[in-house]
């Protein structure tokens, strides 16, 4: 069981003008095998908070906390981040020219795990995890993301989520851009790399279509900068119909 703990915390984006003030003070607590999503409008800070868990340099931490299981994750560095077992798919997965996807792949593994994993049981769980996500298996011998569609982008994000099995996910905006065919499939393969590793899982997202196939337990509504209530799935359906405009509001 492991548990991800983000306390009152307060991030500045470093921009040319200096830096400007984006969280507020978010407190969010995910355990294993827990769904959250985050909810709220562009611009209301939610991949700046993912970007600042990631380890991003342009996002300063100003005040507050993250802990792994007691651990301060503000000290480690990026690939200590990911050994520690924590995950990002980012909103805009960036290419990677001349490291093809296996390569990519099975160096993260090794990176993670600690040591190379072996090449038979690799390649079947390399070819079980991109035929769960419906990529052709020729996708490994590409560069990584290199003239890949959106949504192809977003199942090899889900690909590496498969195969790295980290603790804790956080999903920024996997659902953007995706048709209704490539949305269930990306949830199959959310839900399929939760029920075998028990990850727990902070799904960002502006709408709640994702949360028809990816069940919350707790649903949480950012605004400018902070988390301005939260409840069950059902807080999900009372967004879908009213917006945010009164948390909006509230927050002016
Ligand atoms: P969301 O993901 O909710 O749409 P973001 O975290 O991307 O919101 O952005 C929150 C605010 O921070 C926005 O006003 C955005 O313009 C600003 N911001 C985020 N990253 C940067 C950056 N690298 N440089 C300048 N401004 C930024
Ligand atoms: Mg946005
Ligand atoms: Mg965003």
């Amino acid at each position: 069981m492991s548990t991800l703990e983000i306390r009152d915390l307060h991030v500045s984006v470093n921009t040319d003008e200096g830096a400007k003030p984006i969280l507020h003070g978010v407190d969010l607590t995910i355990k294993s095998g827990e769904t959250h999503a985050i909810m709220g409008p562009n611009g209301s800070g939610k991949s700046t908070l993912a970007y600042s868990l990631a380890g991003h340099p342009k996002y300063e931490i100003t005040s507050g906390s993250v802990t792994l299981d007691g651990e301060d994750v503000l000290e480690m560095e990026v690939d200590e981040r990911a050994r520690a077992g924590l995950f990002l798919a980012m909103q805009y997965p960036v290419e990677v020219p001349g490291v093809s996807v296996s390569n990519f792949l099975r160096t993260a593994k090794t990176a993670i795990d600690g040591e190379a994993p072996k090449i038979r049981t690799w390649m079947k769980e390399l070819n079980g995890a991109m035929s769960e996500l419906k990529m052709d298996p020729a996708f490994i011998n590409r560069n990584v993301n290199e003239g890949f569609s959106g949504g192809e982008k977003k199942r090899h994000e889900i690909v590496q989520m498969e195969l790295l099995k980290p603790k804790m996910a956080i999903l920024d905006e996997t659902d953007s851009g995706l048709d209704v065919d490539a949305l269930r499939v990306v949830s199959e393969g959310v839900n399929h790399a939760k029920e075998t590793t028990d990850t727990g899982l902070l799904l960002i997202t502006h709408y709640t279509r994702i949360l028809r196939y990816v069940k919350p337990d707790f649903v949480h509504v950012f605004v400018a900068g902070k988390i301005a209530e939260e409840g069950g799935p059902e807080l999900a359906d009372k967004l879908e119909e009213e917006g945010y405009a009164a948390y909006e509001a509230a927050a002016a």
